[in-house]
């Protein structure tokens, strides 16, 4: 029998510095690639989703580039717990080579795959690919996860050697992939799907768009501490979408960043880092996922009001930063960092939803979406979570407005009807501007919310409603 091997790909969308290829193409005498649209997933999404449009324009490139070799790659719609196994057994393969993945469905996922491979004789082999260090390769001194950033970065870095940044190279036993006839390449509409406005985002798209982006941030990492908190700005890599479907290698972009060195590439390293800690803490602890990581925090009373709930959603809050960042997600699927901090603590802690209601709304519209960093960053604002912000700091919306889009630049390009305020007026336009009487106030004319809750008031509450679950002794289970 020939030695033939089978590469399943899920988020490592690329056929450069491919942990998974490259093994493969090292122990096999040839190497097919497959890629199956797992209904599983795909059934509970929304009919237009745009990282569905994303993860199908980027297999259209892979399948360009193996055409190009001969080979092509083999797309299968299914569960892939039989289709993995049904095609590893018409490819006559004798191992099935894949990305390590950390998430819990996904990991019961894998080990079903592996033990209906086993009953065939076949091997399934994982591999570490998506991020530097995984599972428990960073641990305290006692054996422990780390549950504060701090020390699990410096642990990181203490770690860290050129040989984990090294690529794993495929590129030149390419000439390895299985010779194949062209494979059948379905249309969106024939996988339940319909086109969304991804194509007129002007958004680098698959692994050219990712390379593009890559080189673009090059020129700017070194601006990139001052830069990245301003939303109006272009300060961060837009690299995350490309780092959740691996359409770029973390390798290539951490040994970049620690190469270049000043202070806006170790920043940057450090975000690299944060993914990393989001990643290990999920993979210790599977049941954040359902759960708050502060054990005291996992049932506070919310009173999770539903018109609130649908005001945050649409971005009619009355609060124009959080109704722009919220306008940003639902239109391009991409929110920026600072404005899904302040999102996501207005969600919890000024119309006291909890968290689990915004990390699921992002979970649907994030094209990045990411269930270890969405569950961190939500857990994180809502001070349930490992190394969180502490319960008693709470963004004033209107003051992280002033502070970040001091201009108003970014309100102005997603709430067009504040767009002629004066840039003061613009963060809390209820309040007359300075200097201006009350009766020159333009609000009531505008076609525009008035502030749905009152930040002070809401403060108060909020804060009572955590210091009630530190105080009461039956939360604590
Ligand atoms: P850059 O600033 O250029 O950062 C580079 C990369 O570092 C990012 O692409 C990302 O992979 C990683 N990174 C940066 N910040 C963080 C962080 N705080 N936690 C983990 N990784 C980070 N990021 C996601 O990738 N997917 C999510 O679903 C997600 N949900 C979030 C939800 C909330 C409530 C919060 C507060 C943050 C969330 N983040 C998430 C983290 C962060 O907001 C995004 O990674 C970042 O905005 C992506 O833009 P960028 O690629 O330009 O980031």
């Amino acid at each position: 029998m020939a030695n033939t091997a089978l590469v399943w790909l899920r988020r490592d969308l690329r056929l450069f510095d491919h942990a998974a290829l490259a093994a493969a193409l090292q122990e096999a005498d040839q190497v097919a690639v497959a890629f199956v649209f797992d209904t599983t997933i795909l059934q509970d999404l929304p009919r237009a989703d745009r990282r569905v449009e994303f993860i199908w324009e980027t297999l259209k490139e892979l399948k360009t580039e193996l055409r190009k070799q001969g080979s092509d790659l083999l797309i299968r719609h299914g569960d892939p717990r039989h289709e993995i196994p049904a095609l590893a057994l018409e490819l006559g393969v004798r191992s099935v080579h894949c990305a390590r993945d950390y998430e819990p469905t996904a990991i019961t996922r894998d080990e079903y795959v592996a033990s209906t491979l086993k009953q065939h004789g076949i091997a399934l082999h994982t591999h570490k690919d998506q991020v530097i260090f995984e599972q428990d390769q960073i641990l305290t001194q006692s054996g422990g996860m780390y549950s504060v950033f701090t020390p699990y970065k410096r642990a990181w870095l203490a770690r860290l050697q050129p040989a984990d940044l090294v690529s794993h190279p495929s590129q030149s036993l390419l000439h390895k992939l299985m010779p194949l006839p062209a494979q059948y390449f379905p249309l969106l509409k024939e996988l339940g799907f319909e086109k969304t406005n991804l194509s007129e985002l002007r958004m680098p798209l698959g692994i050219s768009g990712g390379e593009t982006l890559f080189a673009d941030f090059q020129q700017r990492i070194a601006d990139y501490q001052q830069a990245r908190d301003f939303p109006a700005v272009k300060g961060v890599s837009y690299l995350s979408v490309h780092l959740r479907f691996g359409t770029v290698s973390i390798r290539e972009l951490a040994r970049f960043a620690q190469q270049h060195g000043g202070s806006g590439a170790e920043t940057w390293l450090s975000e690299l880092i944060w993914r990393e800690f989001y990643q290990q803490l999920l993979w210790h602890r599977p049941n954040v996922v359902e759960h708050a990581f502060k054990p005291e925090y996992d049932q506070l009373p919310f009173p999770n009001r539903a018109d609130w709930f649908a005001a945050w959603s649409a971005g009619q809050t009355g609060y124009p930063i959080v109704d722009a960042a919220m306008r940003q997600l639902n239109q391009t699927g991409y929110m920026h960092n600072r404005l899904r901090m302040i999102a996501a603590s207005f969600l919890v802690k000024d119309l006291l939803i909890d968290w689990r209601w915004g990390e699921r709304y992002f979970a649907t519209h994030l094209l990045d979406f990411d269930l270890a960093a969405n569950n961190g960053g939500w857990q994180w604002a809502a001070s349930t979570g490992c190394d969180a912000q502490p319960y008693f700091r709470i963004f004033n919306p209107v003051s992280q407005s002033e502070k970040f889009d001091p201009q108003g630049k970014f309100i102005r390009r997603y709430c067009p009807e504040l767009a002629h305020l004066p840039d003061a007026q613009l963060h809390a336009p209820w309040q007359p501007a300075k200097g201006r009487s009350a009766q020159a106030n333009l609000f009531g004319r505008l076609d525009y919310p008035a502030p749905i809750v009152d930040h002070a008031v809401q403060r108060e509450a909020a804060l009572a409603l955590f210091k009630g679950a530190k105080t009461a002794p039956e939360s604590h289970t």
